[in-house]
């Protein structure tokens, strides 16, 4: 019996997580601050989603949100740039 009731407390916490994160994904995106970046690419690295890409000439150090819809807004580039170049806004409704 408690088994079974801490196993449906787990499912339950899977279910809400789960909608969360897809709840988040769907409002919100990456956003690169440009004038921060010093165009290390750890983030590019870091998103196993390959949502970015990294700058194709010198004149513009910072990567590109490339695919915007393939980003779930899951913070992972967020957590590996030092210098504070990345945050999540909202996703544009038109
Ligand atoms: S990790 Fe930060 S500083 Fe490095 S390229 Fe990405 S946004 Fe720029
Ligand atoms: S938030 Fe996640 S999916 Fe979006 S660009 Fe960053 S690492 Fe990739």
């Amino acid at each position: 019996m408690t088994t079974c009731i801490i196993l449906t407390c787990v499912a339950l916490l899977v279910i809400l997580l789960s909608y969360f994160r897809n709840k988040r994904a769907k409002n919100k995106v990456i956003h690169i601050i440009a004038d921060r970046c010093t165009g290390c690419r750890r983030c590019v690295k870091t998103c196993r989603r390959k949502a970015l890409e990294p700058a194709k000439d010198k004149e513009s150090l910072h990567p590109v949100l490339k695919y915007p819809e393939k980003c779930t807004a899951c913070k992972d580039c967020i957590l590996v740039c030092k210098f504070h170049a990345l945050e999540l806004v909202n996703r544009n409704v038109d």
